[in-house]
């Protein structure tokens, strides 16, 4: 029977649970257990799909075609896993559940309630990933901070979980904030106190402690912190602020975080954690012999975390190169034919991101014309790659005012176009071309040699695609298509020949990267750029 492990947050949000519970799972993984993770979120949204990157940073794309939290990105960037659909649980999808249930007759004559019905749901979530004894332990990030409204459901489903498993086969990590204040030169404790005495009135005792911190926090703290939220001592664990997320397996393996928490489940710590790949990337990642700036013009540049995937995608790329990759965030919105080559001209290679609607979308079309004449690396990640195809067509194939039916859709020219797939579909949520696809490569083309394979399988996430229909005047001109998916003949990625690295892709590479097994495309794009600085 799998064992559950617990992350709940408590006093902020913000303190990093996701990479905490990654954190954990890695070093247990690393210890040779079977081990995945899967968040709750306590929103009513069905998925983060319909949310604008402003309220909630990137969309994640699961190889089943799941559209999920960002911190199912870090669980596979860590764990070097892949995640589903039942890796990622909003509230919207269990109430939806529960609903449908109800109007099936599944509770006739019953009244429907929070407890024990949505509870009921949310456990059956929980424990659906250990169905098939894959997993020797689950871990379950509860999104949200102890004392929200809308994290009680789920509190309530974690106590009789636990009374149910027994609490040697269900433990709770809680992670808080233990604040400096610079004017009493203190560290202070009562904010945990305060969000342990929040969780035990749910009837939940946390197991162990992870303490936030800007400082070190001393015996004397930890004693005090282990007496009034009736912990072992032991149990009270420092997460330090790091230098980077990478570090912070290190950090919690030297707090014993994976071994108290094995001691707490009752299993044994089989071998000591086998960390040398990752041990290796941090040696390289920290230790660049080069260094090289890329431009991610994108138009929520406002918030990283809109592009989470693709700057990770290039701290991994970065320490396979012994590079280190400074991205600069440019905002597509402020870059015109005129000003082109002020914000760009510094710049070793040139990423365009992925994106949807008409904003910013001109910018981005100057980028692409400009890092093709100026012979600056490119990478144009799914509207990125439509946005290089389009630029072709207006200025190489002179088919003016080209575009996407996304943004145009009456002009003359609609050189990307909706896939008749979607013409149908009138719901907005999940119905975009989503997951992973088998793509083919062509023999010879920069895309293949840096996969060094002729086949291949990404995520997608996307309604518009590559109009047929041109292709032949596209290639002619020397725009080719370098990958096709295999069933459907969907162009998968074209480049630019004559040219040192100009690769459009319609997929989502960044989404696969990972700190063992670093992206193949980011790895050769960087490549490509250091080339060019080195130039
Ligand atoms: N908006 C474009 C489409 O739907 C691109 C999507 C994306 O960049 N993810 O095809």
């Amino acid at each position: 029977m799998a064992k559950y492990v617990f992350v709940t947050g408590g006093v902020t949000s913000s303190l990093g649970k996701g990479i905490i519970a990654a954190s954990l799972a890695k070093l247990l993984q690393a210890r040779g257990f079977r081990v995945t993770i899967q968040k709750f979120d306590p929103y009513l949204n069905i998925d983060p799909g319909t949310l604008n990157p402003y309220e909630h940073g990137e969309c994640f794309v699961t190889e089943d075609g799941a559209e999920t939290d960002l911190d199912l990105g870090h669980y596979e960037r860590f764990l070097n896993i892949s995640t589903t659909q039942a890796n990622n649980v909003t509230t919207g999808r269990i109430y939806q559940t529960v609903i449908n249930k109800e109007r099936k007759g599944d509770y006739l004559g019953k009244t429907v309630q929070v407890v024990p019905h949505i509870t009921n749901e949310i456990k059956r979530r929980v424990q659906l990933l250990g169905i098939g004894n894959e997993y020797d332990i689950i871990i379950t990030e509860l999104g949200g901070t102890v004392g929200d409204i809308e994290s009680l459901p789920y509190l309530e489903a974690l106590r009789q979980l636990r009374w149910e498993l027994g609490s040697d086969n269900c433990i709770v990590v809680h992670l808080t904030l233990i604040p400096y204040l610079s004017a009493a030169k203190e560290l202070k404790t009562k904010p945990t106190q305060h969000s342990v005495k929040e969780l035990l009135k749910t009837g939940i005792q946390p197991d162990i402690l992870v303490c936030r911190s800007e400082r070190p926090i001393t015996q004397s703290i930890r004693r005090k912190i282990a007496l009034f939220c009736n912990v072992e001592m032991g149990a009270v664990i420092q997460a330090i602020d790091a230098e980077t997320i990478y570090d912070v397996p290190m950090l919690m393996l030297e707090e014993n975080l994976d071994r108290i928490a094995l001691a707490k489940l009752r299993l044994l710590e089989k071998r000591d954690p086998e960390l040398s790949k990752w041990k290796s990337f941090l040696q390289k990642h920290k230790n660049p012999k080069s260094e090289i700036t890329i431009g991610l013009v994108g138009k929520y540049n406002e918030l990283q975390d809109a592009y989470k995937s693709i700057y990770e995608a290039f701290i991994h790329a970065g320490a396979s190169n012994e590079c280190k990759v400074k991205v600069e965030p440019i905002h597509s919105e402020a870059v015109t034919p005129e000003n082109a080559a002020e914000h760009l001209s510094h710049l070793d290679g040139i990423l365009v991101a992925p994106g949807f609607g008409e904003r910013g979308i001109d910018g981005k079309l100057h980028t692409a014309q400009y890092a093709r004449e100026n012979g600056v690396p490119y990478f144009g990640i799914c509207l990125g790659m439509q946005c290089a195809v389009i630029e072709y067509a207006r200025n190489v194939l002179k088919l003016d005012d080209a575009h996407s039916t996304e943004m145009a859709p009456d002009t003359q020219f609609p050189v990307i176009a909706m896939m008749d797939e979607q013409k149908e579909i009138t719901n907005m949520g999940g119905t975009m071309r989503l997951g992973s696809y088998p793509c083919t490569l062509k023999r010879k083309t920069v895309i293949q040699q840096a996969y060094r394979s002729l086949k291949i399988n990404e995520r997608h996430r996307h309604r518009y695609e590559f109009n047929n229909q041109y292709l032949e005047r596209f290639e002619k001109a020397g725009m080719r298509a370098s990958g096709f998916n295999p069933a459907t003949n969907l162009v998968e990625s074209v480049e630019v020949k004559d040219h040192p690295w100009f690769v459009g892709v319609q997929f989502h590479p960044e989404l696969k990267s990972t700190v063992e097994e670093p992206h193949p495309l980011f790895v050769d794009f960087v490549k490509a750029a250091k080339a060019k600085k080195g130039k």
